[in-house]
C-alpha cells in the first residue's frame, strides 16, 4: 500500500496530457514526455494507489524477451522488423539501468542474465528448440545458449538438471521500489498523480472520474489487464492470474550450498510458466500461471489467493530446492496480467482522436513497459523516431471470443498444459501431440 494516499480529483481540470493508470506504463509514458518536452501539463489518474496493479507486485523479472516468440515476429512482420524491436529490448534492460541510476531510484536492480533449466528428460529436447529458434533468427550465442549441467550447476544447484538456456539479457528488480521510485521522480518534475479516482469512460478527450472530469489533448489508456474492464476494451485483453509465493530469508550457509550467486533469474522447463528470483533480502520470490481464468474476464482482489496453487507453488518451491530444509514461506500473492487474442504487445495512438494505448504484456511488462511508453511518446510528439514504424506500432488483434467461449477456450488450455506437465512427470518423455493440440487452438 501507498504510504501516504495521494489526493483525489475532485474538481474538473484541464492538461495537455491525462494518463490512466498509474503503473510502469503510465508512470514511464509521463516520465518520457517530461523529458521531451519538460513544459507539457500532465496528470496521471488512478483508480487505486499507485502501483496497484501488476506493477507493485510483479515477479521482478527485468527481461528483455517479449511475449511474442521471434519466429512469430518474423513471420508477421520480416526478420528486419523482428530483429529490430529484439535489439530495443536488449537495449531497453540497459536503459532501465541507466534511468534508475541517474534519477537516484533504489530498486535493487542486478543483471545476472536468466536461466530455464531442463529438470527432466522431457524438458531437453522443448529447451534446445527454444535456442535453436533464436539462432535461426539470427541471434548468436552471445545472446542466448545451450549450457550444459555442469554449467548451470555452478550458477545454482536445484534438485537437477540436465542443462539449460541461458541469457544474460535480463536483470531483477524490486517491483514496488520500482514503481514508487518512478512515481516520486515525476511529482518532483510537475506530474500530478491522483490516486482513488477511478475513470469511468472517455469521451471527446474528455475524462470522467466518479467525482470530476480532466479535459486533455491526449489521453493515455495504461491499464493493462484492466482494459477488459471497460466496455469499449472488453474483449481485447483478458485477464489472466498469475500467482507467487516468497520465502522468509534465507540464511547464508543455505545460499552458500545453493549458490545462485549471480542471481540470474530462473524458471524450470515445463510447459506451465514458472519464474523465480533471488531477492536483494536473500529470498525465493517463485511464481507461476495455471490459475484458472474467470467467466466474463471478472478481476477481483479475492483471486489473487489461490489456496491450491499457492500450495503447489510452494510444493514446487520445496521440490526444486531440496537444501532449503525449513525454511519458511511468509509470503504469498498474486494478481491480473494482459493478454490479446495474439499475445501480442501494442503502442497505439490515433493522432486524430488523442486516445493512446499501451499493453498486451502477458506477464512481460516490467522492461516492454518502458519500450511501448518510448514508443507512444515519440508518436505522440510525432518524432523522427524509427520507434514510430516498429510492429509494436499501431497492431490491434482481434476480439477475445464471447462468453462462455472464451472461458471454457482458456481454461480447456490450460487444463491440457496441466496434463501434459504430469505426463512429462510421469514419464520423462515431452508431451508433445498434447502441446501441439493446445497451441492449435491458440492459433
Ligand atoms: C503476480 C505477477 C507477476 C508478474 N511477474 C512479472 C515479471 O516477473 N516480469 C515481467 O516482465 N512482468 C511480470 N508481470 C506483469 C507486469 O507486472 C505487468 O505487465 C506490468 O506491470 C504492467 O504495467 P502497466 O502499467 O501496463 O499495468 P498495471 O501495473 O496493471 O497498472 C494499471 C493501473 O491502472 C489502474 N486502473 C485500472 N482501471 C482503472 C480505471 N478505470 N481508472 C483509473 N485507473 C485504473 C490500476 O489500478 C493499475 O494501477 C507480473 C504480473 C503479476 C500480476
Amino acid at each position: 500500500m501507498s504510504q501516504s494516499p495521494r489526493q483525489q480529483l475532485l474538481n474538473d481540470i484541464d492538461v495537455d496530457v491525462a494518463i490512466i493508470g498509474a503503473g510502469y506504463t503510465g508512470l514511464w509514458t509521463a516520465y518520457y514526455l517530461k523529458q521531451m518536452n519538460s513544459k507539457l501539463s500532465i496528470a496521471i489518474i488512478e483508480s487505486e494507489y499507485v502501483g496497484f496493479g501488476g506493477s507493485g507486485r510483479n515477479g521482478g523479472w527485468c527481461s528483455a524477451f517479449l511475449p511474442m516468440s521471434p519466429t512469430e515476429m518474423a513471420e508477421q512482420h520480416g526478420k528486419d522488423a523482428m530483429q529490430f524491436i529484439q535489439r530495443e529490448m536488449f537495449a531497453t534492460i540497459a536503459e532501465i539501468a541507466k534511468i534508475t541510476e541517474l534519477e537516484g531510484i533504489d530498486c535493487d536492480f542486478y543483471q545476472g542474465g536468466t536461466i530455464t533449466s531442463a529438470s527432466s528428460t522431457a524438458h531437453i529436447q522443448r529447451v534446445k528448440d527454444y535456442v535453436a529458434q533464436w539462432r535461426a533468427s539470427g541471434f548468436d550465442e552471445s545472446v542466448i545458449r545451450w549450457e550444459g549441467a555442469d554449467e548451470i550447476e555452478t550458477r545454482m544447484r536445484t534438485v537437477k538438471t540436465y542443462g539449460g538456456m541461458y541469457s544474460p539479457h535480463c536483470a531483477v528488480i524490486h517491483p514496488w521500489k520500482l514503481v514508487q521510485g518512478i512515481a516520486r521522480v515525476l511529482e518532483a518534475r510537475g506530474v500530478t498523480i491522483y490516486e482513488r479516482s477511478r475513470v469511468l469512460n472517455v469521451q471527446q478527450r474528455r475524462v470522467q472520474t466518479t467525482c470530476a472530469a480532466v479535459n486533455a489533448r491526449w489521453v493515455v489508456q495504461a491499464v493493462e489487464s484492466f482494459a477488459s474492464q471497460q466496455r469499449r476494451t472488453k474483449r481485447s485483453i483478458v485477464p489472466l492470474y498469475s500467482l507467487m509465493v516468497a520465502t522468509e530469508p534465507i540464511p547464508s550457509h543455505i545460499w552458500s550450498e545453493i549458490g545462485w550467486s549471480n542471481r540470474e533469474t530462473f524458471a524450470d522447463g515445463r510447459n506451465m510458466v514458472t519464474y523465480a528470483q533471488r531477492t536483494a533480502d536473500n529470498r525465493i520470490a517463485f511464481g507461476g500461471r495455471g490459475a484458472p481464468y474467470h467467466l466474463g474476464s471478472r478481476i477481483s482482489p479475492k483471486f489473487d489467493v489461490n489456496e491450491k496453487i499457492h500450495d503447489q507453488l510452494r510444493e514446487t518451491v520445496r521440490e526444486t530446492f531440496p537444501l532449503l530444509g525449513d525454511v519458511k514461506f511468509t509470503h504469498q500473492w498474486g494478481g491480473p496480467i494482459g493478454a490479446s487474442r495474439d499475445w501480442h504487445a501494442f503502442a497505439n495512438v490515433d493522432h486524430k482522436t488523442g486516445l493512446c494505448s499501451g499493453g498486451g504484456y502477458v506477464g512481460d511488462g516490467v522492461a516492454l513497459s518502458n519500450l511501448i511508453a518510448r514508443t507512444l511518446v515519440h508518436q505522440m510528439l510525432n518524432n523522427e523516431s524509427p520507434l514510430t514504424r516498429s510492429l509494436l506500432v499501431n497492431h490491434r488483434a482481434r476480439a477475445w471470443e464471447l462468453e462462455p467461449i472464451r472461458w471454457i477456450g482458456i481454461n480447456g488450455l490450460l487444463k491440457l498444459t496441466e496434463i501434459a506437465d504430469a505426463r512429462e512427470r510421469r514419464s520423462g518423455a515431452p508431451s508433445s501431440r498434447i502441446i501441439a493440440m493446445r497451441d492449435s487452438f491458440l492459433g
